[in-house]
């Protein structure tokens, strides 16, 4: 079988403006991983990073909770699975067996663009299947990690490197780890829906549900079709096996999403009460992506009822799943504001 590399994929620093767009969704590399993949992630960041703004006193961190966010989202619904090994031995090759990440000057001898952040080089054999990918971070950037908003010194976008920093090194993690799943820059054909596989480093800090539904399409399980639900009142839903797996829930509970936009200092109350579905569960997400609330039992019996103040403008969503992974059936979701 033969063995060659791939296009290099990379993460700038670049802030893209003047695109029109239209409403599509993920992009793919053209290769993908075989159907029960434990891809194993050897960890060769180096020294001890000091202590990083998020708490973190070691690189290698950054890269087992990137890992671990992927694991805990996307791929608890495909065939594939993330590992990592920390202070992995070896060298820092391509197309040896490992799939290396590490903190290096050029991209095995080829250097890095300017403001390219970092760079995922996968290998593959004939019929796009992906052997082994690397991941090799410019040590040439100033890199720490956090979550929000970009710290970044605002004179040099869109002029002049941006990347002065600190830059989040997670977010750079998250997304050249999406590159070695599969996925690609969903900017650079059109597209503008929120996403951490933009080929500009951004706000997002996280996997977003279109990374999720990227992979679910990748392997051909039902993606997350998420439903507007901007005006207050009541959604009459149905749990089946043709729903998604429930992005931000372990196990291999079903999902129906529903989006709707929040302005700060709104109180919001969502209840989920059950018709043959036995326990709802509700989980709301933030602008940001995040996990926000959950809730049980708090709408009376088996009942669900999560209730926050909006602290800053902009898209929420609901996940409206189930407590027993097995769980089908129908539901009512109230949504109220006030
Ligand atoms: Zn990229």
């Amino acid at each position: 079988m033969s063995r060659r590399a791939w296009v290099l994929a990379v993460l700038t620093a670049v802030v893209v403006t003047g695109a029109t767009y239209s409403v599509k969704a993920f992009t793919f590399t053209g290769l993908r991983w075989p159907n029960g993949s434990v891809i194993s992630l050897k960890i060769k960041m180096g020294a001890g990073s000091g202590r990083l703004i998020d708490g973190k006193t070691h690189w290698d961190q950054t890269v087992v909770a990137s890992a671990t966010q992927w694991n805990s989202t996307a791929l608890k619904g495909v065939p594939i699975r993330l590992t990592t090994v920390r202070n992995a031995s070896g060298s820092k090759k391509g197309n040896d067996g490992r799939n290396s990440i590490f903190f290096a000057r050029t991209v095995f001898g080829r250097a890095f663009g300017a403001n390219t952040l970092g760079v995922t080089a996968p290998w593959f054999f004939a019929g796009n299947v992906t052997s082994e990918a690397d991941i090799v971070i410019n040590s040439k950037k100033n890199f720490n990690s956090y979550r929000g908003a970009r710290l970044i010194d605002t004179t040099g976008v869109g002029s002049t490197p941006a990347a002065r920093g600190p830059v989040d090194i997670m977010r750079v993690l998250i997304h050249e780890i999406g590159h070695l799943l599969g996925l690609n820059h969903p900017d650079q054909v059109g597209q503008r829906q929120a996403t951490i596989m933009k080929s500009s480093v951004s706000n997002t800090d996280r996997v977003l549900i279109d990374d999720i539904n990227g992979m679910y399409r990748l392997y051909r399980v039902p993606i997350c079709r998420v439903k507007a639900f901007n005006a207050p009142g009541a959604r009459n839903g149905n749990l089946t096996n043709t729903d998604c797996i429930a992005p931000h829930r372990p196990g291999t509970k079903r999902g129906d999403l529903y989006s709707f936009t929040g302005t700060a200092g709104q109180v919001h109350t969502i209840t989920m009460t059950r018709g043959t579905l036995a326990d709802p569960f509700l989980v709301v997400l933030g602008p940001n992506g995040g996990k926000l609330s959950q809730n049980n039992n708090g709408g009376g019996g088996k009942n669900a009822r999560v209730r926050f103040t909006a602290g800053t403008t902009g898209k929420y969503t609901i996940e409206a799943t189930a407590s027993a992974n097995t769980d089908r059936g129908t539901y009512t979701l109230r949504r109220t504001v006030g």
